[in-house]
């Protein structure tokens, strides 16, 4: 049995003729860029966010990079986001002149909302939740500090979409939510797009202004802007998805649960589901102890299981941003992190079977 580590065809194909008749009709539609379809699309996300705008962007990253710009990063201000996030959560930061500030994750993999304060100066602006895996932050005390120090937050929502805080939707807690719809992605498109949601009234027409070149009236230009605009094609696709999202959510749920009973190896630990939080298992992710995780990944590969590692290096590390000036060893929790762990299969559509094999492998590992 061959398994891979994702397996897109096999959600499309519970869906496929609706997509199908959604991709003709914008087709034969005449209009391609901001048209009816985005419109539709950002009324229709913003409501299941819980938010009262949405803006539909290009992708996740420029979601990132037009939130800390609408938010006022500038040069030198500080961004407080974990030591574990992936590099366009950073990328979002500096592209704006912003300085990541690094703290590091907590035993559910995300931010540990109790190390952030004692990064906070007088350069701190904002703080970058990123809800990674699907599992959310503990949105109760970063929300606290963030009040506490007068700080915006923004969540990175690329990996939870319909993820859930308690009764909140995450990407409506701070002050502005990204998303991106990258296909691999909760709610994923045919290609790249994303989004940002808000509740900001300002915020939302500096978006819409900001992807369209600066441009709020045809042909003027107020400021420099960028051209990332959602295209009708994904946006009617989105819409066609965004209809199934909550079933998607709680498929995943059920195989999240089967491998959090039945994996059964003392080398291997599942990430630990936070409390109060209905994650939406972007990935299933588990830590190998004893420096096991690349002979495990291996012995899996000789059986047909696919696996992926998010991430093998932490921001600090990666090349891009050697100018930081950041070592090894100045972010232990986040090196261990991606020695450690290891995504193992997690798509909607796995069956049983396939499931059952992947879990029989887990637990013969023996290191
Ligand atoms: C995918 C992802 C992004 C970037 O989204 P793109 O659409 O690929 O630009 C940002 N943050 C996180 C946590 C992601 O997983």
């Amino acid at each position: 049995m061959k398994i891979l580590p994702n397996n897109l065809k096999r959600q499309h194909d519970i869906y496929k003729d609706e997509f199908n008749n959604k991709a003709v009709e914008v087709l034969n539609s005449g209009w391609y860029v901001l048209g009816n379809e985005v419109k539709s699309f950002e009324e229709e996300f913003a409501k299941y966010i819980g938010t009262n705008y949405c803006v539909g962007v290009a992708s996740g990253l420029d979601a990132l990079e037009l939130a800390f710009r609408i938010i006022g990063i500038e040069n030198g201000d500080e961004v407080i986001v974990a030591s574990n996030a992936y590099i366009a959560c950073v990328m979002g930061i500096t592209k704006n002149g912003g300085v990541p500030i690094f703290v590091e994750p907590d035993e559910y993999d995300n931010i540990d909302a109790n190390k952030i304060e004692e990064k906070i100066t007088s350069k701190t602006k904002a703080i970058l939740t990123v809800h990674l895996f699907g599992q959310p932050c503990d949105m109760d005390k970063i929300m606290g500090i963030a009040k506490a120090h007068n700080l915006k937050v923004v969540e990175d929502c690329a990996q939870s979409h319909g993820t859930k805080w308690k009764d909140q939707t995450c990407g409506a807690i701070g002050d502005i939510g990204c998303f991106s719809f990258y296909p691999t992605k909760g709610l994923g498109a045919f290609g790249d797009g994303g989004a940002i949601t808000t509740n900001s009234l300002e915020y939302a027409e500096h978006a819409k202004c900001l992807r369209n070149y600066g441009s709020k009236v045809h042909y003027e230009f107020e400021e420099v802007g960028m051209n990332s605009r959602l295209d009708e094609l994904q946006a009617g696709l989105l819409r066609v998805k965004l209809t199934h999202l909550d079933e998607l959510n709680e498929e995943r749920n059920v195989i999240a649960n089967k491998y959090n009973e039945e994996i059964n190896n003392e080398l291997i630990t599942p990430l630990k589901t936070r409390p109060n939080s209905y994650n939406t298992w972007h990935q299933y992710v588990i830590h190998v102890k004893d420096n096991k995780r690349d002979k495990l990944i291996e012995y899996l590969k000789e059986n047909d299981i696919g696996t992926i590692i998010h991430y093998p290096i932490p921001p600090h590390l990666s090349k891009a941003y050697k100018h930081l000036g950041y070592k090894v060893g100045d972010f232990p929790i986040a090196e261990r992190y991606a020695n450690e762990v290891i995504s193992i299969p997690m798509y909607n559509g796995i069956t049983k079977e396939e499931q059952d094999y992947v879990i029989e492998k887990l637990n013969s590992f023996k290191g």
